[in-house]
């Protein structure tokens, strides 16, 4: 579906970021760095949510004291994330972090940015160029007014080649913007000038409620038009929110078969049960099952249920009393309302097995409907109504 951009690959630690390589989702702590067992704690709390790549600040030196416990027993990459100072920087390097953020053009010693060059490139250790709207050099604003696309793509492009001309070419890039129209031109720009992964991001989103939708569309747009490395999504929260996010919008686009997949139908006057409540548990429990990608459908009538239930891998589709369960593409039969969350984690366990035994994948399971691009399968469930028509009032 999506073209992707032809980048560079690097590898931050063992996560190799552009090129072909899945699209990795990071975020950032937030405790004090040196607080080595509040940041393990939430590294940990990371990795476990999904988080691919974590990076920690670095102001002070006590922070990157802290990095060499925090590399050891994080169990992600770790990217230390510096600015001005190359005393910081190196002393991350020789912590062993897998990856730096630092803007050479924050160092105003050119022979600051060669040494933090020639130590990561010694060590293989890729550089993040993270330019922000909030941070734009006085001069670029001056040139174009204000913090425009093609001022933010005028400071990476600099960026980038203070560290070329020292032969480090192991960069990724942001080009971060509040705005979101504007963070998309920039990194649409950006993406036909240089090769380098990018690290797509809206700085500053905000809160979840609002956060989330700004980082949706703004990385979820450039996604779909093949352009985008890795993500984070920055939001106002607990930065395990950020994972949760980075990965439903990756999700949401095909580009990563992971967990469960719920179809449910937002529920109208025709719904035949509680859609909200019969959504709702079939997630929280769904949640705690070990299932491989599925998708489920939830739906609450006899519109659109049985279409959307049946392309699903597992899906219910409500009547009144009772509803229609399938299950990869086939009736299963008619379950009264009581059980239907019971039937269908069932049967979703059951394909689940299934899949699992076919090895390789959902098609050996039989009549498989939702044959889903990318490496794995995908499970659907949908919760949905009975319908015998096309009609979608969803
Ligand atoms: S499937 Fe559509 S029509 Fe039926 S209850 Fe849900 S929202 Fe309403």
């Amino acid at each position: 579906m999506y073209e992707r951009r032809k980048s560079r690959q690097i590898t931050v630690g063992s996560v190799a970021i552009g090129g072909d390589a899945p699209i990795s989702v990071q975020s950032m702590t937030t405790t004090k760095t040196d607080d080595v067992e509040a940041t393990l704690v939430q590294v940990h709390q990371l990795a476990t949510q999904g988080a691919d790549i974590v990076r920690v600040a670095v102001p002070h030196e006590a922070d990157a004291r802290a990095l060499p416990a925090i590399v050891a027993e994080g169990g992600v990459p770790i990217i230390a994330d510096i600015h001005f100072s190359v005393r910081l920087a190196m002393m991350a390097l020789e912590a062993g972090v897998h990856g730096l953020r630092v803007n050479p053009g924050n160092m105003r010693n050119p022979k600051h940015v060669q040494e933090v060059a020639e130590g990561a490139g010694e060590r293989g250790i890729p550089i993040r160029i993270g330019v922000n709207a909030g941070s734009l050099d006085r001069k670029l604003i001056a040139k174009h007014g204000r913090p425009t696309a093609e001022a933010l793509v005028e400071s990476a492009l600099w960026e980038i080649s203070l560290l070329e001309e020292h032969g480090f070419s192991d960069i990724k890039v942001s080009v971060k913007h509040q705005n979101v129209p504007e963070m998309i031109a920039a990194y649409r720009l950006l993406a036909e000038r240089t090769d380098v992964p990018l690290h797509l991001g809206v700085t500053e989103a905000g809160t979840p409620k609002q956060g989330i939708i700004k980082s949706a569309i703004g990385i979820g747009t450039l996604l779909a038009e093949g352009i985008g490395d890795t993500i984070r999504v920055s939001l106002t929260a607990d930065p395990v929110e950020e994972i949760t996010a980075g990965k439903q919008i990756l999700k949401s686009l095909g580009l990563r078969d992971e967990g469960f997949d719920l179809v449910a139908c937002p529920s109208c006057g025709r719904a035949e049960l509680d859609v909200f409540a019969l959504a709702n548990e079939v997630e929280a429990r769904i949640e705690k099952m070990d299932l491989p990608p599925m998708q489920i459908a939830v739906m609450g009538c006899e519109v659109n249920g049985p279409g959307e239930a049946r392309d699903a891998d597992i899906g219910i589709a409500a009547g009144p009393g009772r509803g229609l369960l399938f299950a990869k593409g086939k009736q299963i039969g008619w379950v009264p309302h009581a059980g239907l969350v019971d039937a269908l984690l069932a049967e979703a366990q059951r394909v689940a097995d299934e899949i699992r035994a076919s090895g390789e994948g959902a098609e050996a399971a039989e009549g498989g409907p939702t044959v889903l691009k990318g490496a794995s399968r995908r499970q659907t469930m949908a919760i949905g109504g009975i319908g015998r028509g096309p009609g979608r009032s969803n």
